[in-house]
This record gives structure tokens, sequence and C-alpha cells, in this order.
């Protein structure tokens, strides 16, 4: 028998020549499904005439006038001005780029009196009304539309005739049939598929144009809903294959957890626990566990790793602990041998920048004895074999690529994966591009963390801020004070952090100031924030290289140079530096005017805010979700028509009929990907 889905494919090809072929290609237009997908921009209303005093400053109308004199004219370019009539009044059409023969057509028409149908923007110029470069053509030529006339995204050299031409053709001829349950569809007021694109490309006469701009309209709700399913599809369908595969049951009676818990300093709170309950049964599964840990900064992420490696260990297993940088790590494997030495469990510290000999000594040990490996991304490097992984933590997963949390991933016999994120994922995101995970959330910070307050001040109030740090340092406090790291201009950041560090020396003599920056060696760079935390240094002038994971609580002070240039999670994540311990802390946002607005949006959130999850809804507000999910899936488009903010009610229900379908109508299931993705869909069989 043969595969439908095969035929679909051969006859999906686009016809027309190699050279319309390639700029179709530039779009992404590759077959005739994508052309059906390709949708307008925007319409323009040719299906009125309207009288030329009726039209006002700023319409986009049509007119129908007769030209009443052409000329060429040096004002001070060189242009063609024609003076156009129709009964109501006068109008000037100016084109500064032109051929010689538009000048002929329009004095023939001038000649003839014949009428020429004007498509423009009306604007009030020095010589009254006018329309620049107008749409024009005999009016005799052609009978008014009745529809709304399509206007789609288009590429150099491609018009929007042949590209109408192209995608009516496809309408005509591509695959169109339904692919979700028609009960379904019209209890939730959906149209059809085919009646939707139909719609959307020739919007019947009489269609108001407004609904079909805002995207409201049933067919554009329609086809947001399904590109969102085609996302859940994909990432549903990933989730399940990996699901599918098998991994150790990491079950344990929980004494070393006990052990632990009960040597702890304080008690989990209820966010803590509940999310160790989630974890601990994914553990005790036959499948990998695939979580995302969600929490802001300080909502103490690490104790829950611990203890989810105690279950691992106690189970017979190993498991090994991913950060993504020298100084958090070792941080990591400070904490993780204190708390779990005393238990009998041996930790294991593997950093990038050990001598060979001894890395090859702990290689040998991760391939036996090890209970937990702690590193870098050394971690993956060649030469570490685990014996018996079973379970691989990723702390700050963002900021690891996926490639290389896939190779954690292969270093066991696939082990369960608990990734951590202080980097707050809001939920319309969590639940589309995250789809392919389950996620824990820590929504509760451990009791007695204090407000830090945000203070935005001008650089012009500098030695203000100095004096502050002062007064903070003759308390006891320490500080820290954070210069931008702009990778295009390393060398003159480094300047600016070298300046700032000059200058604090000198209007502090009595401070101890430190500086680390990204040119120092990964054990220079260790060497200074030991100094920080044993308070031998008061003041760290950095670039962002203590943007993650690190604790000093008695650092009650942080100063953020050129606040304006960093983005608003890593803003929010310095923050959280401060307000660990027992001291009011304040955070002083120093900017460089003039801002721009979006700087000054950033800086409001930022100022207006504490929940990291709020302030990620604003980011991404303020910067659409390409930069949240750009490191995560390089394979996985963006969504084009659904928008996260507004389409919440969409996603869910895409959430629902993707499981439906991927369990009752797999092969509908898969021509809708193929429809949406093509073959891109390939990409993400990670
Ligand atoms: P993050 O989630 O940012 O990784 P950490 O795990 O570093 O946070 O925790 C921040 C601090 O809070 C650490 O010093 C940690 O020991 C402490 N901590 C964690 N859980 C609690 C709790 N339930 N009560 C009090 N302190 C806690
Ligand atoms: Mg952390």
């Amino acid at each position: 028998m043969t595969d439908p889905v095969q035929i679909t494919m051969a006859a999906d090809e686009i016809i027309a020549s190699p050279a319309i072929k390639a700029k179709l290609r530039k779009l992404g237009l590759i077959r005739r499904d994508d052309l059906i997908l390709h949708l307008p921009a925007r319409y323009e209303d040719e299906t009125v005439i309207t009288q030329i005093a009726a039209a006002s400053n700023g319409m986009t109308v049509q007119v129908e006038a007769i030209v009443l004199d052409v000329s060429v004219q040096f004002r001070p370019r060189r242009q063609l001005v024609a003076r156009v009539a129709d009964a109501s009044g006068e109008l000037y059409i100016r084109f500064l780029n032109f051929y010689g023969n538009q000048v002929k057509q329009l004095e023939k028409a001038r000649d003839e009196k014949a009428p020429l149908r004007l498509f423009g923007e009306i604007r009030l110029g020095f010589f009254g009304a006018e329309m620049v470069h107008p749409r024009y053509r005999l009016a005799s030529q052609t009978v008014l539309p009745d529809a709304l006339t399509p206007v789609y995204p288009t590429t150099a050299g491609l018009s929007q005739a042949i590209l109408r031409k192209q995608i009516l053709s496809a309408l005509k001829s591509a695959d169109l049939s339904e692919l979700i349950d028609p009960t379904w569809r019209d209890a939730h007021d959906f149209p059809a598929f085919d009646q939707a694109v139909h719609f959307l490309h020739q919007p019947p006469p009489e269609t108001e144009p407004s609904a079909l701009q805002r995207h409201t309209h049933p067919a554009w709700r329609r086809i947001k809903f399904d590109e969102l399913l085609a996302q859940q599809i994909s990432l549903r369908r990933a989730y399940r294959a990996r699901r599918s595969t098998g991994a150790p049951a990491l079950v344990s009676p929980g004494h070393l957890a006990d052990r632990l818990l009960a040597a702890l300093p304080f008690a989990l709170t209820r966010a803590q626990k509940r999310v160790m309950a989630e974890i601990s049964h994914d553990l005790a599964q036959t499948h990998p566990m695939q979580r995302l840990l969600q929490g802001d900064v300080g909502s103490g992420k690490t104790i829950l790793a611990a203890l989810a490696a105690c279950q691992a260990i106690e189970a017979g297993y190993q498991a090994a602990f991913m950060a993504p940088t020298e100084i958090l790590a070792e941080q990591h494997y400070l904490k993780l041998n204190e708390w779990l030495t005393p238990l009998g469990i041996q930790v294991v510290w593997l950093s990038g920048r050990l001598k060979k000999s001894v890395k090859q000594a702990r290689q040998a040990q991760a391939a036996g004895a090890s209970h937990l490996l702690v590193g870098t991304h050394a971690l993956i490097q060649e030469g570490v074999d685990f014996a018996r992984l079973g379970l691989a933590i990723v702390d700050e997963q963002h900021r690891f690529g996926v490639a290389q949390r896939l190779e954690l991933r292969k270093k066991g016999a696939n082990p369960h994966q608990l990734m951590m994120s202080a980097t707050p994922i809001p939920r319309t995101l969590a639940m589309s591009y995250y789809a392919d995970l389950d996620v824990s959330v820590l929504d509760e910070m451990p009791p007695g963390r204090r407000l830090v307050t945000t203070k935005l001040v001008s650089d012009a109030r500098r030695d203000e801020v100095i004096e502050r740090v002062r007064t903070v340092i003759d308390a006891g406090r320490q500080v820290y004070w954070v210069c931008p790291l702009i990778e295009e201009s390393e060398k003159i950041d480094l300047q600016a952090a070298l300046d700032t560090y000059m200058t604090l020396t000198q209007a502090l003599p009595e401070c101890r100031v430190g500086l680390v920056h990204g040119r120092l060696k990964g054990d220079e760079k260790a060497a200074m924030m030991a100094a920080f935390v044993a308070r031998d240094i008061d003041i760290l002038v950095a670039t962002t290289v203590i943007e993650v994971g690190v604790d000093v609580p008695n650092a009650s002070l942080m100063v953020i140079e050129h606040a304006e240039r960093f983005g608003l999670s890593q803003l929010h994540q310095l923050r959280g530096r401060v307000g660990r311990g027992a001291h009011d802390s304040v955070c002083v946002l120093l900017y460089q005017k003039p801002l721009s607005p979006t700087a000054r949006e950033r800086l409001k959130v930022i100022y207006e805010n504490n929940d990291g999850f709020e302030i990620a809804r604003q980011d991404l507000r303020l910067r659409g979700p390409g930069e949240f999910v750009g490191s995560r899936q390089s394979g996985l488009p963006l969504l084009r028509y659904a928008d996260l903010e507004a389409d919440i009610d969409l996603i869910e229900m895409a959430r629902t009929v993707a499981e439906q379908l991927l369990n009752e109508a797999p092969a509908r299931a898969q021509r809708h990907l193929q429809r949406w993705l093509g073959g891109r869909e390939e990409m993400l069989k990670v």
C-alpha cells in the first residue's frame, strides 16, 4: 500500500521558473504548503473610490482622477510631478524615481483625459495634498475589485503580483484537508482549515478591514491555533520519545537524604518540599526524568540538587553536577563537599584548569569509586567515563547549548536529568517552547530574606554613591561594583573597570579594593573571589563574572555601572547577589544619559519589581520570545502568527489537542507537522 504522506510530498513542489523559485526560497517558501501559510502582512482596500476632498492627511486611499498637467521639475532633486483632479478637488502626485515612459504615460492620459486610479497615502505637502509614489493604472483597464487586496511580506525583486499568483495557484492545488476533529473545531468556533486560508488570502467582498488587521478574526485564530498545535505536537513528541527509553530506577529508602536534612541549619520551605517530592518520584521511574527546576535567585535550588544526588547514590549510582563557570563549579563543590562528605559520600571536583596528571587521576575516579562529580563542561569532555551515571544535574541550564546537555546525557546509560534555572520562564513560554520538559517551580523564598531596595542614580551623582560605599564599609559590610563587559570592545571595557578601580582606590584609601575581570586566569579569579568571601576585600570591582551563583551574605551594596546596557534578567540576577544576609541591602543602578526609550523602560521595570517572574514577563513583552529560547532550540522556528501574551487560551487548547492527535491519529499529527514545519521538523529530533 502506498503511504499517503509520500504522495502529498511529491505533489507539493512549487511550479515556477528557477528565478522565481530562488526568490521564493529566500522567503522560506519551498513547498506549496509554505505558500499557503505565507499570510498577508496587511490588506489594502481598493474596493472603494474616495473623493479627493474627503481624503485627509495620513489616510491610505484610492482615488479616480484625470491628469491636469505633468512636468519634470528640479526642487531640488529631479522629480516627476503631476496635478490630478476629480469632481471634488485636486491633488499632486510625485515620483522621485521614475522612468521616461512614465512621463509619456501620464502625458498620454492627460491628452486623452483618461481617468487614472491612484492608490497611496495622502500627505499634506508644501503645495497642498499629495501622494508620493502612488500606484496607478488606467481606470478603464480594470474593474473595481470586490475584495480587499492582500499585501504579503516579500523580498527584493519579487513583486506582489507574482507572489499573489503563486499563492492563488497553490490555493487551488495544495492539500488543504482538515486535520483536526470537525466536531471539536465547530464547538470552539474555529473555521475549517481550507476556509481559513482561503479567507485570509482572499477575503470575501465586504469584509471589515479592521478585524482582519487585528488578528482577532476567527480565521486568524484558527491559523494561530494551528501554528501552536504544530509546536506542541513537535515538542510533545520529542518528550514522549525520550520517555519511551529506559533509565535506571533510582529507588532508595532515603537514609542519606534524611541524614543530610537533619544536619542542615535550616528546614526546607514548603515549596522546596513539594518540588523535592516531584523530583524524587521521577527518579524512581524506569524512564529518564526530564525536569526543569525554576527558582528565583536565592530560592534554594542547590540543596534540592544535593538531595537528588543522595537518592541516586543511595540507589547505587553516580551523579554529575555541571555548572557554567569555574567559580560557580568551585562554589558548588565546596558546598556539596561540606554537606555530603560527612555522610560518607565521595565528592570529586573536576576542573578544566587542573594539571593533566591530576585530571587523569580524577577521571579514573569518575570511572570508578566516586559518587558525585562536580565541574564545568570539563565533565563532558573526552576521557571522562562514568561507571554508573544515574543522574545528571545542570545548573543555570540556559547557559549551556542543547549540544552540551546532550553530551552529558550520553555519558551514562540514559541518566535522569535535572536542569536548574534562575531565569524564570513566564508561564506562556514554559507551556510553549518548553513543552518537552516537566517544570517544577520554587515559588517561595527561604525565610528571613531581606528586601533589596533599588535606586536609580544618574552617573553625574557618582560622588554621592562613593560616599555611600564608604558608609556601608564603615558598618562592616562589603560592596560589589559591577562594570559591564561588552564582547566587541573588551579592551575599552576593561579600561573602564580599571578606571573605576583606580577611582575607588583613590577616593577610599582606607578600603581594600579588589578587581576581577574576564582577562584574569581562572585561578586568579578564584583567588580574588575567595578573598572577597573571606572578607579580606571590602569592595569587589567586577565585570559580569559574578553574574551567577556566588554567595557572600555579608555584601549589602551592589552598584551597577552603565545599568542601561544590561538586560533585565542580568540586572535581576546581579541584584540577587545582595540581600542574602541579615542586613538591609541596596542596589544602585548608575545610568548614563541620554537613555534610549527601551533602556528607560527596562530600568523602570527593574526599579518597580522584585519578583523574578514578573520581570521575566516584562522581559518577554519587551524583547519577544526569540532571546529567551535562542540558544535552547536552534531548530525550533519562532512563532510567526501566535502571540504568547495574547493567545494563552490557544496555547492551552493546542496542548490538549496535540496529546489527542498523538494518541488517536498519529498520521494526522504527522501531516500537520509537515504542513507547518516541513523539513525543519527533522532538526527537532534530538
Ligand atoms: P539558588 O536557588 O539561587 O541556587 P542557593 O541554593 O544558592 O540558591 O541558596 C541560597 C542560600 O539559601 C544558600 O545559602 C542556601 O544554603 C540557603 N537556603 C536554601 N534553602 C533554605 C531554607 N529552606 N532556609 C534557609 N536557607 C536556605
Ligand atoms: Mg544557584
